[in-house]
């Protein structure tokens, strides 16, 4: 047996094989690649599940430096989807027998939005017959606002960490009391503690962020013990402050490679987790998402926002998709997934088997 071999044979992973995992290149890549398609083959099995996901709105109250459609970008043109277009993209999902839907949207937390949402969960799940799932991802709020959604009707929430390590997050972000690090995990806190399907997630290849510090992302999401993980690799934006290091990344194929090792690893790391193909992978390499779901994720999600807004949320460059329609999206993606060796599941929620096996008396 080789060194990688002898890693992927031990129970417990150290930090130092983590490292190792997550940085491995050429044949020995290979061989990670194939224990993660194994283990997923015994616990999560050839399952992929659809989230339908809706950007509705790219008003943003935050300016993380990564971000193209953070607050201070005054190029960006702002919009709001209207209740009905959100509705509309709810039946569409519906129809589709999408199974879950996710609302995504930059972060507002004034009592109208909060509102506003409470009632559109209420529509979602009333239109649905209760039977599309709702994943929402609207950043830092209240554990008395995650209680409220959630009595709504939203069952799963991600709050991406961004990066483990303290100070690179308060590099990433302005340094001030509405980009805390601390907040950001007390939110956490407060989602398990309300009882959603939490999932987290980071961007791989940021400036400054080394092989030590995605092993400790992995950890942190381990120590967490989180249901679902959506990490893709991090892209530039030319009207962001993080641009300025640009000529200090790695290059784009090998931020894609490393997301690869880390979506493998962690499958390896927590078999029974949900693990997201993210978009930001297909804005890379055309075929980034099915590299990912053939090496340990299980989830995908679908743009159908309605496509005359795509283009106005734009997080990085080159995202995919941003003039096909919603019909057109999901065709490609179903052969997509075939190509993976992997089959679509409709009309089924797709939960994170980790959540349940978390709350055993559930
Ligand atoms: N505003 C909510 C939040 O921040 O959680 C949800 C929407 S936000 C656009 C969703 C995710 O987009 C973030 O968690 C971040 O990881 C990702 N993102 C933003 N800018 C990115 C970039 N330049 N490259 C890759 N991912 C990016
Ligand atoms: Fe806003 Fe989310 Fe972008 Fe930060 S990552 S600027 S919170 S949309």
């Amino acid at each position: 047996m080789n060194e990688i071999e002898i890693i992927l044979e031990k129970t417990t992973l150290s930090k130092d094989d983590l490292v190792t995992l997550i940085s491995l290149e050429g044949e020995n890549r290979n061989i990670l690649l194939k224990k993660a398609q194994l283990v997923a083959g015994k616990t999560i099995g050839n399952n992929v599940y659809y989230r339908g996901l809706v950007e509705f709105s790219n008003i943003c109250s935050k300016d993380c430096f990564y971000c193209g459609i953070r607050k201070s970008n005054k190029k960006t043109e702002r919009y709001n989807l209207s209740d009905s277009e959100i509705l509309d993209a709810a039946k569409f999902a519906y129809k589709s027998q999408y199974g879950s839907l996710v609302l995504q949207s930059g972060e507002q937390t004034n009592p109208a939005f909060i509102g506003r949402i409470g009632k559109l969960l209420k529509s979602i799940k009333s239109l649905s017959n209760g039977q599309l799932g709702i994943t929402i991802s609207l950043g830092e709020q209240t554990e008395d606002t995650y209680q409220y959604w959630y009595n709504c009707g939203a069952h799963r929430y991600l709050l991406r960490i961004e990066t483990s390590n303290k100070t690179l997050y308060n590099t990433i972000h302005p340094f001030d009391d509405n980009h805390s690090f601390e907040k950001r995990i007390s939110c956490l806190q407060s989602l398990q503690k309300v009882g959603y399907q939490t999932g987290t997630g980071v961007m791989i290849g940021l400036p400054f962020q080394t092989y030590e510090d995605l092993a400790d992302d992995l950890i942190f999401m381990k120590n967490f013990d989180v249901d679902m993980v959506g990490m893709g690799p991090y892209i530039e934006h030319e009207h962001t402050p993080l641009y300025k290091y640009k000529n200090k990344l790695w290059p784009l194929s090998r931020r894609l490679e490393v997301a690869i090792n880390m979506i493998a690893t962690l499958r390896i790391l927590m078999p029974n987790i949900n693990i997201v193909a993210s978009t930001a992978l297909q804005a890379i390499d055309p075929l980034g998402r099915e590299k990912a779901l053939k090496n340990g994720a299980n989830i995908i999600m679908p743009n159908i926002t309605p496509t005359n807004h795509r283009k106005d949320y734009l997080l990085y460059e080159n995202k995919p998709c941003i003039d096909e329609s919603a019909n057109d999206c999901t065709n490609c993606i179903n052969i997509r997934i075939e190509m993976a060796g992997k089959k679509v599941v409709l009309g089924q929620w797709g939960d994170s088997k980790h959540y349940f096996s978390r709350n055993k008396n559930l």
